[in-house]
């Protein structure tokens, strides 16, 4: 059973610190793609298949391409993926997002990879939308870190927020995208194509 199989997956990501997305923004991601009839994903980020399976989930008409960087978690979403029977309808990619060459177009690019590279996703990616196709990007709020007026201490963590904040700061003075924030799960994105929602 999916049920079963997605519940596993939650355990074992909590177990392993895996940061799969927050219940509530998979919840609200997986609506989204229903309201708005979402056919065909392309991830950046894997992990261990937990979002793609779920989005998957949605409609039988959703195709998903996802891509994941470390072997032993493309490894684990492989298996994951054959557990619920989505292979046909997932294809999983090893290999940096940043490397890869992807010709294809999709109705929604979803960004939840390496924080620090948002903008660089985003400029590589934004030439695979369909017409009317959608940006999304996960932890636009790092557990809260991003909005917090308080100093950060630890030098690592710090740079990751200061990352995150220019890349809203790059989404917001973009002058070809629209973003709509959502405080939602870990913090979401929506960005649209400006020509496309001012026709
Ligand atoms: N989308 C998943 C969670 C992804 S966690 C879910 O919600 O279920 C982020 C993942 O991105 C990690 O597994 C990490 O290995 C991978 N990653 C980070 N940088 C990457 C890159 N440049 N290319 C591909 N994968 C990357
Ligand atoms: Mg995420």
């Amino acid at each position: 059973m999916h049920k079963d199989i997605i519940k596993a997956m939650e355990k074992y990501a909590d177990e392993e610190n895996i940061p799969i997305m927050e219940k509530k923004g998979i919840d609200f991601l997986c609506k989204f793609i229903e309201k708005n009839e979402i056919k065909s994903i392309l991830e950046l980020g894997t992990a261990i298949g937990y979002s793609a399976i779920r989005m998957a989930l949605t409609s039988k008409d959703v195709k998903i391409t996802s891509v994941e960087r470390n072997q032993d978690r493309y490894m684990m979403a492989l298996k994951n993926v054959k557990a619920c029977d989505l292979e046909d309808r997932i294809t999983l990619i090893c290999g940096d997002a940043l490397d890869v060459d992807i010709k294809e177009k999709y109705d929604m690019v979803f960004i939840d990879a390496a924080k620090a590279q948002n903008i660089n996703f985003f400029n590589k990616y934004k030439e695979n939308l369909n017409k009317y196709g959608v940006i999304v990007t996960d932890n636009i709020s790092f557990h809260g870190f991003v909005e917090s007026k308080e100093e950060i201490e630890n030098k690592n963590l710090r740079g990751l927020v200061n990352k995150i904040r220019d890349y809203i700061e790059f989404l917001k003075n973009h002058p070809e995208y629209e973003t709509k924030f959502y405080k939602v799960g870990d913090g979401i994105a929506i960005t649209y194509k400006k020509e496309d929602i001012n026709e």
